[in-house]
């Protein structure tokens, strides 16, 4: 129905989370209606993004090895939060209520689709713990089945260890937030609440 150079497209954005196909039509014909010094900016864009890279501490979007997070001497290094994807810790970073570290998870784990911890960033989040200042453990993960587990998973291997276990004290943001609720799509008070009421679990 169309030539190879829109249908290619079409595919391309019909990947998008939450894009169907009519969408991503919509989007390639929006460029195309553009001329092309607004497809060229928008090209530039696109190819910046390679220049973005994981920080090599917490797993957030940066475009230095280390973020601005990490890097910043003012953060408090006794508290961690564990968040899922990085708009999550965007969202937490909204609120203004918190002043810690965090770490980057990198998903969930489903069990349904065959994604288990392995996949996740749980390996670097222990060794974190075991070799900083690290007092408390905040999850701030989505109130799903998926974030459920994921947070069972990485407390009993606290609570396993002989050293993190008396050195750690595990909590979670409290459930001001709907069951199912996306930490990304929170609003800035119900989140900024949450954190302050968070429970020791
Ligand atoms: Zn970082």
């Amino acid at each position: 129905m169309y030539s190879k150079e829109i249908q290619n497209l079409i595919n391309e954005f019909s990947q998008f989370p939450g894009i169907g196909p009519k969408t991503a039509q919509r989007f390639v014909f929006y460029l195309l209606r553009k001329d092309s010094r607004g497809r060229e900016k928008f090209i530039i864009d696109l190819k910046k993004l390679n220049n973005i890279f994981s920080c090599s501490v917490c797993g957030n979007f940066s475009d230095k090895k280390i973020c601005f997070i990490c890097q910043d001497k003012n953060r408090l290094t006794s508290k961690i939060i564990i968040v899922a994807e990085p708009q999550d810790l965007i969202a937490i970073e909204r609120t203004g209520e918190y002043k810690g570290l965090y770490h980057i998870l990198g998903g969930l784990i489903d069990t349904v689709r065959d994604f288990g911890p392995e996949k996740l960033k749980i390996g670097d989040l222990f060794k974190r713990l075991s070799s900083s200042q690290i007092k408390e453990v905040i999850f701030a993960l989505n109130s799903t089945i998926e974030g459920e587990s994921t947070v069972l998973y990485i407390v009993n291997k606290i609570k396993k260890d002989e050293i993190l276990s008396q050195s750690i004290k595990v909590t979670k943001i409290a459930r001001g937030l709907p069951l199912g609720a996306e930490i990304e799509y929170a609003d800035e008070v119900t989140l900024g609440e949450a954190l302050k009421d968070r429970k020791a679990i």
